[in-house]
């Protein structure tokens, strides 16, 4: 056994055996193992923001505590890392460093600036990762901006468009103006606004009569296709099928009918726009309307929109309001506060456009998606619904392209005289269809000789939600199944929509399997305040301040049992400072061990016999590993952590080891027999809970077990050590419930010094225990010299009768008399 530092000194400690654990390679997945069973984790791939929060500290502890402990359970546990670069928000970071916007510049350029950004953030985040100490393959890295996935996310592209998942259509999308792009419905985030609804007169063609509107959107009254009322509406009914004029644009529609209208919303009479919104989607496909497109891409109005064209949303707005009211047709305006749906990178209102896009055929996968999500096992349970609710939820399939410059390219050609489509072989990825022909003479149909790329490129999400395969190996290693479906996808409750989602149809459609038996949820980080974490709220705390200030191990405890699987988390700084106290008590209290077990060999055959109070710990000890065990399969690290702290805390140091340290210290007094049975259970209690601990907080625990086991354990690190197998022959209730006594009796004199202002180990002259029966009088005997010893008691009388004028014990029939 080494001696330990004085003083327990995070930052050395962790940094030490984080260069250790890599040096030893204990991380690396065995692929030419085939003995050990595998467990393949399925690392969500982060957006490289440069910016490690609280929430990723949970994510990844999370992530690193199922790895730590299968590695434990004797799994092959392959823990890869990626990095999903293709973020939209980073072309939105490199517009605003650069002063430009991403078509003012060559797309080779803007591509440049966007990967040197991601390389800096990635060093920053893999930063922080590193000093969490997880337990990651790192000869797994990959980032999917390489040419060499683009290879795989546009083979998976090929495969599914052969089995017809792919097309091409032109249906209104959701649109960011700003960004100049389609996004997904994923993509779109709500907001409450303060907005106006607008309370306008159509006239009624022919007639001196007008119906009134209510719109929160005038500015596109240019787009109006269509008023609709509810056919049982008795006020409108007889207008169905009669015309109406449009005003600023004078334009004569038709009064349709449908059962849809809310004749209690607004004033009961609605215009149809393209789009306004998606309920106008629906209207325009189901009653077959023609197709007014009012904006540009960057949001403008357009030649449709007469004298409003070149004009922003905003403006239109404004003057067509204006316009109406001078022409007499605007009755009034009430506030309205609406919800809006924003782009979630830049949180522009976002519109809806027709445009000709790529997608994925998704919705035929609802059933397939529902009935594999039953069948998946969900950490915590009730978090299946979110992912079986949205899928139901969806309109329209995935738009999977995207207008942007950094991104997969989409490996696709047309033909320029007669617009052939021709795909990319399956050899011919990673392409860049913009730099290169496709590898053929000519158009298969017309024999033409020139083609034109796809400029559109791959949404991001088709890069990443091909993850549970691509670790596996797939399409490279034939053995690509053998880690396949991911045994846990963890995942934020904030990107189940996306992540889970996604990676459930892309790889139903491609393999027809799950990509994932289980998902490990985690919530959001909170303020200590209990509101959402945000730098405008003052309640914003940076991972790398925490983990500089209190180190990785006390950090990862606060992420460990700051809260239930599943639920969100408030960040405080008081239970990282709980974390870090309890990591000092279990430091000083395995050197105060050392000290303890002097010229004890673990190895050595002594004679010796159990001794109540050890039988009592040892059998706490085995109950404690089943119920942290049973935590650990559940992914209830909060239990678990707590469970172990109260455990080692309580039991273990305040009273096991204050029960025999007298024994340890003055074997000439009680036997050095007893002194051994001692040392053993000190020895093996203490490794118990090291082991049970080393998931959570490695570092610590791997620097007392380098001091104190591994000359004996013979592990290179405690990390590779085999759980502990709970053992039920180990457990004794009869032993736990006298030793619980014992406890109890010790805990009632320890209360009484203090209530009498003494120190606890005042000398005590006598102490007179009421046993109230025989047989608790034998328990009490059988230990009377632990109890004497650890209490600094001359003399204890143990009677068989009951008495009540003394000093009870808890809920046992004993009292007590002392005299000091
Ligand atoms: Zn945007
Ligand atoms: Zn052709």
């Amino acid at each position: 056994m080494q001696p330990l530092p004085k003083k327990y000194k995070f930052s050395e400690i962790e940094r030490k055996w984080q260069q250790k654990w890599e040096e030893l390679g204990i991380y690396h997945f065995d692929w030419n193992a085939t003995s050990r069973p595998v467990f393949s984790i399925d690392t969500p791939p982060p957006y490289p923001s440069g910016n490690f929060h609280m929430g990723n500290i949970l994510n990844w502890t999370y992530f690193d505590i199922v790895a730590r402990y299968k590695r434990m359970r004797g799994f092959n546990v392959l823990f890869p890392q990626g990095w999903d670069c293709h973020g939209l928000s980073i072309e939105i970071q490199v517009e605003k460093e650069q002063k430009i916007r991403k078509r003012d510049v060559p797309p080779d350029q803007f591509r440049k600036w966007c990967e040197q950004l991601i390389e800096r953030y990635i060093a920053l985040m893999k930063d922080s990762i590193l000093k969490l100490g997880c337990s990651i393959d790192w000869t797994t890295e990959y980032c999917t901006m390489d040419p060499d996935y683009w290879r795989r996310t546009q083979l998976s592209f090929i495969l599914l468009h052969k089995k017809g998942f792919m097309y091409q259509g032109t249906h209104p999308v959701n649109w960011c103006p700003r960004c100049e792009t389609a996004i997904a419905d994923a993509e779109v985030d709500y907001e409450k606004r303060q907005g106006a609804l607008n309370y306008i007169r159509f006239p009624l063609e022919g007639t001196s009569e007008h119906l009134l509107i209510a719109t929160s959107r005038p500015e596109f009254i240019p787009a109006c296709v269509a008023v609709e009322v509810n056919p049982d509406d008795e006020r409108f009914n007889k207008y169905i099928g009669k015309n109406i004029v449009v005003p600023v644009v004078n334009r004569i529609v038709k009064i349709i009918a449908d059962e849809a209208v809310d004749p209690s919303f607004g004033t009961g009479v609605v215009m149809i726009c393209t789009y306004g919104d998606k309920e106008d989607v629906k209207t325009v496909m189901k009653h077959k309307l023609p197709v007014v497109r009012l904006l540009t891409d960057n949001g403008r109005i357009n030649e449709n929109g007469g004298k409003y064209a070149g004009l922003t949303i905003n403006q239109a707005r404004k003057a067509i309001v204006e316009d109406l009211d001078a022409a007499g047709l605007l009755e009034k305006v009430e506030k309205l506060a609406q919800e809006v749906g924003v782009c979630d990178r830049c949180k522009t209102h976002v519109e809806i456009l027709e445009h000709k896009q790529w997608f994925m055929k998704t919705r035929v996968l609802t059933d397939e998606v529902e009935k594999t999500a039953n069948e998946v096992v969900w950490y915590p349970d009730y978090m299946k619904t979110r992912l079986i609710d949205w899928a139901k939820s969806l309109d329209w399939d995935w738009v999977i392209s995207r207008q942007r410059v950094f991104a997969t390219p989409i490996p696709v050609w047309y033909c320029k005289s007669c617009g052939e489509l021709i795909l990319a072989e399956e050899e011919w990825v990673p392409i860049d269809p913009k730099l290169e022909n496709p590898r053929v003479d000519k158009c298969p149909k017309c024999g033409s000789r020139e083609f034109i790329p796809e400029r559109d490129v791959f949404d991001t999400w088709m890069d990443s939600s091909i993850t549970c395969a691509v670790h596996a190996g797939w399409p490279d290693r034939e053995d690509w199944k053998r880690l396949f479906p991911a045994d846990v996808h963890p995942s934020g409750i904030d990107i189940i929509r996306t992540w889970a989602y996604y990676l459930m149809v892309r790889h139903l459609a491609l393999f027809g399997e799950t990509p994932y038996k289980s998902c490990l949820i985690n919530g959001m980080v909170l303020g200590s305040d209990g509101r959402k974490m945000s730098k405008s709220l003052k309640n914003y705390v940076a991972a790398p301040e925490v983990l500089d200030k209190y180190g990785s191990d006390a950090t990862r405890q606060w992420a460990a049992g700051g809260g239930a699987t599943g639920s969100d988390i408030p960040f405080r700084w008081p239970d990282v400072e709980y974390g870090r106290r309890f990591l000092v008590k279990l430091w000083n209290v395995s050197k105060f061990a050392i000290n303890l077990l002097e010229g004890y060999t673990p190895s050595g055959k002594s004679e010796f016999e159990l001794q109540p109070l050890d039988k009592w710990v040892l059998s706490k000890a085995e109950k404690l590993t089943q119920k942290v065990t049973e935590a650990m399969e559940k992914c209830q690290f909060n239990v678990a952590v707590e469970e172990i702290r109260t455990f080692t805390w309580h039991l273990f140091c305040d009273y096991y080891i204050e029960a025999v340290k007298d024994k340890l210290y003055n074997p000439d007094v009680y036997g050095q027999a007893k002194k051994l049975a001692a040392q053993h259970t000190l020895y093996g209690v203490l490794y118990r809970v090291l082991q049970l601990l080393a998931p959570m907080t490695p570092h610590l625990t791997e620097e007392i077990y380098q001091s104190m086991y591994a000359e004996d354990k013979g592990f290179e690190s405690l990390q590779i050590s085999p759980w502990p197998e709970y053992n039920p022959e180990l457990e004794n209730e009869a032993v736990e419930k006298n030793g619980d006594l014992i406890m109890a009796i010790m805990s009632g004199v320890r209360q009484d010094k203090a209530e009498n202002k003494l120190p606890l180990n005042a000398p005590v002259k006598t102490l007179d225990i009421y046993s109230g029966s025989a047989e608790t009088a034998n328990v009490i005997n059988s230990v009377k010299e632990d109890i004497a010893g650890t209490l600094k008691i001359a003399d204890i009388r143990v009677h068989p009768e009951k008495r009540s004028d003394g000093r009870q014990i808890g809920p046992y029939d004993v009292s007590f008399q002392i005299e000091y």
